[in-house]
């Protein structure tokens, strides 16, 4: 364990988005400053100490952003291999490379938690139209993904049994894995953290509500049958512990009749995550900047029932109506561009 990063310590940040926003916020609370990292526009960058604007191919900016810091984290997963060593190479990097690699490829991920004992999808690695013909049989459905690089379900093509595979080839394209439809009835995610002391918290599950793959809703309580919380929390640890993570990790579960199966794992602060800057005393986000710092956990407790509701492009329209509610907490991320399917803000409404 490393000595906890002094008040006016600067953390470097890899990624400039949203989540890069509010985990600067969490940071100059407690009194770190942050440097964000970002190769486009970042909205992260309006409530940082400093800001590079480079590709992570942009060796010199790489060395300079990690000589300037005392720590990297990240917002963003798919920061390329070379930009990580390079940065290793000067100044630690937490959550640690471990987690990057096994998350940033699906079919290492499937293996890895498969490897716990954990429940997945059932899975098979897919190089080709040959592998994917061979992999959909005996499955009426199936959903191909890309290995790297997929986010709000992009990167995938839902297969139904009779589907022309070539065509679904084509429109991925890369190395791939295919993985059979879980049947679920709900779908919650575990927001837990690990400190560098080893000390696990998690917080309550959420139910997560998607449209159009991307994240609609979270709300807590999930309303799942109470023996599915310690499940849950405890299989989460396990993911944690085994990667010896530091940081806040999100964890997406399906809930099925056979019980929780992994969907996947995110090694960052989660947009499921979100409700906890008004449900608890200390949220994911300073949750996240106090395990990289080497500060001691905060307290995961619930203290209200939130419904957290992602305000995604036209949603902005409807400002006016959530500024109006008494009951209701509003995130904007200071985006300056509407666009479908764009996350602009989300509201916290907090129920009790
Ligand atoms: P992902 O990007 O992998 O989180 O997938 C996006 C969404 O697609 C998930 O939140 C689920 O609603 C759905 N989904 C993904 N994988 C499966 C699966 N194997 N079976 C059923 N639904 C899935």
């Amino acid at each position: 364990m490393s000595d906890p990063l002094r008040p006016g310590a600067t953390i470097g940040i890899l990624g400039g988005g949203q989540l890069g926003r509010m985990l600067s916020v969490a940071a100059s609370r407690l009194g770190y400053r942050c440097h964000i990292y970002e190769p486009g526009a970042a909205p992260a960058g309006d409530v940082a100490h400093a800001v590079t604007t480079a590709p992570y191919e942009d060796e010199a900016a790489i060395r300079a952003f990690a000589a300037g810091v005392d720590v990297v984290t990240y917002e963003f997963e798919n920061v390329p291999a070379s930009a990580l060593d390079l940065i290793e190479s000067i100044v630690p990097i937490r959550p640690n490379r471990r987690a990057l690699a096994v998350s940033q490829d699906r079919l290492e991920e499937k293996d890895f938690l498969c490897g716990l004992g954990l429940t997945t999808a059932p899975y098979a690695r897919v190089d080709s139209a040959a592998d994917l013909a061979a992999a959909v049989q005996g499955r009426d459905r199936a959903i191909l993904k890309t290995r790297r690089f997929g986010y709000d379900g992009k990167g995938q093509v839902r297969i139904n049994a009779g589907d022309d595979l070539d065509a679904a080839w084509a429109q991925v394209n890369a190395p791939s894995v295919l993985e059979g439809f879980v049947e679920f009835s709900a779908e919650i995610s575990v927001i837990v953290a690990r400190g560098q002391d080893g000390t696990v918290a998690a917080y309550d599950p959420g139910l997560n509500v998607h449209r159009g793959g991307i994240l609609r809703t979270t709300t807590v309580p999930c309303g799942q049958p109470a023996r599915l919380i310690p499940d849950a929390v405890l299989l989460a640890s396990r993911i944690v512990t085994a990667l010896d993570y530091v940081g806040v990790m999100g964890v997406e579960l399906f809930v099925t009749s056979q019980g929780l199966v992994v969907n996947e794992i995110a090694p960052r602060v989660h947009n499921s995550g979100h409700w906890t800057q008004a449900g608890c005393a200390v949220d994911q986000f300073e949750q996240h900047i106090r395990a990289v710092a080497g500060l001691p956990l905060g307290d995961g407790r619930r203290h209200a029932d939130v419904v957290m509701e992602n305000l995604i492009g036209d949603d902005m329209d409807r400002l006016p109506q959530w500024l109006a509610r008494p009951d209701t907490q509003i995130h904007l991320y200071g985006k300056a561009e509407v666009k479908p399917g764009r996350k602009m803000g989300h509201v916290n409404i907090v129920r009790r």
